[in-house]
């Protein structure tokens, strides 16, 4: 089902995020994980897309998956890094001839591990670029569905660590939506403050399609440090930070904090009025599951 369809369907989206499994044992148990979700009615899913090598042909391969044996519109997240022109065609004309319907159109951020990478080989530097070039092909009609591709693009509520100047940041997100987006995803964030005050910086700029708020529970001391190192220039609360130490390195303690943090922070979006809610799931359903059993909701389908 294209995006905008599913947003036209849900007055709050929820959507849930994977990343590709390594081997074909982490395949299966990863789809075992997506048919649980799967009870709690997401109005889709999303699998990431890695720098390079075989983990990228294993989103292709989860995403058709998804869509041959669930229920679930699955959307594949794809990078301008590492993938000339040509390539990026010949990825979306496999995935319009499976019926995908949507893509996620993203950066991409530089690979660590591909010492061969040379971005002046790459079709498109950023992801507004990739915006354009699906848009292009979705005009070629090469699409079975008449709308062609629905676009995703990613946003950073708390900014981008690349760009620090914030008004130029919004002009180059204005111009990626401008180019063909029909919905953003933001980046995780642990303070809704900073989620509302993009929202309506982007209302000032003029960008009125669905925002969806992206959460991931801190579920340990560990887990926390890992995504730090990851994400560049994000923000942890002074209260989270304290609840965590509060915890003495008690793990189970830890991960109560962290889903109860990610729960009330979920609560506030509903409350106020948020267009939807992506989880990062770290390819695990337990949290996910107890934030919507704690929201006191039976499945996305009723929001
Ligand atoms: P862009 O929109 O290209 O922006 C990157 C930077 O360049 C920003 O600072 C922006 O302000 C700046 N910029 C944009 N346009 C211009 C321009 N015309 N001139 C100068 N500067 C410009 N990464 C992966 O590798 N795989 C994934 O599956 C993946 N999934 C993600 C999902 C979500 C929801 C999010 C939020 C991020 C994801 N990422 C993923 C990470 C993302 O690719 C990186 O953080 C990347 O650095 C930024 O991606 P972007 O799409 O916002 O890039």
């Amino acid at each position: 089902m294209h995006i905008q369809d599913v947003f036209a369907q849900h007055r709050t989206t929820t959507s849930f995020e994977f990343f590709p499994p390594r081997d074909p044992q982490a395949a299966e148990n990863l789809l075992a994980t997506i048919r649980q979700l799967e009870e709690l009615k997401p109005s889709f899913v999303s699998v990431t897309y890695g720098a390079g090598g075989s983990t990228r042909e294993m989103t292709h391969q989860l995403v058709v998956r998804i869509k041959t044996e669930t229920s679930l519109p699955a959307i594949p997240h794809l990078t301008c890094v590492c993938h000339t022109e040509e390539e990026i065609r010949g990825i979306l004309v496999r995935y319009a001839e499976k019926g995908i319907d949507n893509i996620l159109a993203l950066g991409g951020d530089p690979p660590k591990d591909r010492m061969d990478w040379d971005r002046g080989r790459d079709g498109f530097r950023y992801a507004g670029e990739l915006v354009a070039f699906i848009q292009k092909f979705n005009a070629s009609g090469l699409h079975p569905n008449p709308k062609g591709f629905g676009i995703g693009v990613a946003a950073y509520a708390e900014g981008h660590p690349a760009t620090p100047n914030r008004l130029l940041e919004m002009d180059y997100l204005k111009a990626k939506v401008d180019a063909g987006a029909d919905y953003i995803c933001t980046q995780l964030f642990f303070n809704n403050a900073d989620f509302y005050d993009f929202r309506d910086r982007c209302s000032l700029a003029g960008i009125n399609i669905p925002i969806v708020a992206g959460i991931m529970p801190v579920l340990s001391e560990k887990g926390l440090k890992r995504m730090a190192e990851l994400a560049a220039g994000m923000r942890y609360p002074a209260p989270l930070l304290r609840a965590i130490a509060r915890c003495n390195g008690d793990a189970e303690a830890v991960e109560r904090v962290g889903i109860h943090w990610a729960t009330e922070q979920c609560r506030d979006l509903l409350d106020h009025g948020v267009r939807g809610i992506h989880f990062y799931t770290l390819n695990k359903s337990d949290a996910t599951r107890r934030i919507f059993s704690s929201l006191g909701l039976r499945d996305g389908s009723t929001l």
